[in-house]
């Protein structure tokens, strides 16, 4: 018989040959534009900190006066231990910032996805997704039970057929005691691997027009766009009517944690369902102290000033560094914003491994994002943005992409 070791060894070795094998690489420095990597220091092009606030002395202030208030751990969950007043006020601060009525936070955007989908919809319902949802989102459909129905990307004649189909599906209950199906669309805003933005007018109309709920997660739109960087649905003016709007605390705002922002009614009944949040100890009080100056920084004239950065950022490495084969168009309307995240296209697995330790030899770390991050055959350079580089990174960027091409013939033709 195979021995355990020999099995994971064997199947690790298959992921190699197909060039899917993943390393943990240690940095020996705080996360920011550079990174210290086996003693030499990188140009970091990977980080969803967009803002740069993760190690903004703000945060880092009211984490260690979080810390010394309510010391370092939490204890147990907080329906057992009583619930910390930094969650609270964090939760508070998230509300105000989304504008609906209530939030609720849990460990990580993971948790949240995967507590509040499982909560909303059962074996009995459908769930409808954009075929690039986060894993955390198709996790949860899969554990949920319901139906999954996947739409072509940001396809809204697709969506609208698969609601067609379910409104089939919806006949009046049978009898009184039969309760209708419940049918729950979820998208992402500004998607993680490709960072263009989801119709999201357009899918309010459909999920309308055929009684379906809606949940956004605005992981990579959070902080970034939208009025004070409320996000995409606020900059499309349809937020009041997405039931379910959710996020993370770990990206743009500059902590750690998850978000889901709704209704009073929403919020309630999730502290009562949603298992990541019930059976799970509650986050460190500090990140949420830290999520919480995250929050104010996103909305303050700083706030604003990090994303005008940003933007130009976006723009120099859109304009100079995409072929006009494979074009970005960061500022393209009507959202008139854009999302910092840059895919450069390859496709072959093995060539985006190379290509990526081509920028490393650069001393530039841009990660290969693969299968099962993102389809076979579309693996990519994902190059992210923040507006802790300079204009000096941007364009050392921008030189090290021109000399990979000259290296990698067709590095980025569709
Ligand atoms: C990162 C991410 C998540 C998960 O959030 P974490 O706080 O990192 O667990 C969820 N959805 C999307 C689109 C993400 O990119």
């Amino acid at each position: 018989m195979i021995s355990f070791d020999d099995d994971l060894n064997q199947r690790l070795a298959a992921l190699r040959e197909q060039g899917l094998q993943r390393e943990l690489r240690r940095v020996d420095s705080a996360p920011g534009p550079r990174i210290e990597i086996g003693g030499n220091i990188f140009l970091n092009f990977s980080s969803n900190d967009y803002l740069g606030l993760a190690n903004h002395p703000a945060l880092k202030e009211a984490a260690i006066k979080a810390i010394e208030k309510f010391g370092a751990g939490a204890g147990a969950s907080r329906l057992i231990c009583g619930s910390l007043a930094p969650f609270h006020e964090l939760e508070e601060s998230l509300a105000a910032f989304k504008k609906t009525e209530a939030a609720l936070t849990f460990a990580t955007g993971y948790a949240a996805a995967l507590g509040t989908i499982t909560a909303l919809v059962g074996k009995d319902d459908i769930i409808i997704l954009d075929k690039l949802v986060h894993a955390c989102i198709v996790d949860a459909a899969k554990l949920s039970g319901a139906k999954l129905r996947i739409f072509d990307h940001n396809d809204l004649n697709d969506l609208e057929t698969i609601l067609k189909w379910a409104g089939k599906n919806l006949q009046p209950p049978a009898s009184n005691l039969q309760r209708r199906k419940r049918v729950l669309i979820v998208t992402e805003s500004l998607f993680s691997m490709d960072g263009d933005a989801a119709p999201l007018r357009e899918i309010v109309a459909l999920k309308e027009k055929y009684g379906a709920w809606l949940m956004v997660d605005e992981a990579h739109g959070t902080g970034i766009i939208g009025e004070q960087g409320r996000g995409l649905a606020n900059e499309l003016g349809v937020s009041a009517k997405i039931e379910i709007q959710m996020g993370t605390l770990g990206k743009a705002l500059g902590a750690s944690g998850g978000y889901i922002c709704g209704s009073r009614a929403l919020i309630g009944f999730l502290v009562n369902r949603a298992r990541s949040f019930i059976f799970s100890t509650a986050p460190v009080p500090a990140a949420a102290a830290a999520a919480i100056a995250g929050i104010q920084l996103a909305q303050s004239s700083e706030g604003e000033a990090r994303r005008k950065h940003l933007r130009r950022h976006v723009q120099f490495v859109g304009l100079n560094c995409f072929s006009p084969a494979n074009p970005r168009l960061p500022m393209s309307p009507p959202t008139n914003c854009c999302s910092a995240i840059l895919p450069l296209i390859i496709g072959e697995e093995t060539k985006a491994v190379a290509a990526a330790a081509s920028l490393r030899k650069q001393n530039i770390f841009v990660p290969a994002i693969r299968y099962p991050t993102v389809a076979r055959g579309a693996a990519r350079l994902r190059i992210t943005l923040t507006s802790a580089h300079t204009e000096t990174d941007v364009s050392e960027l921008a030189s090290a992409l021109a000399h990979l091409k000259s290296e990698i013939p067709n590095l980025n033709s569709p």
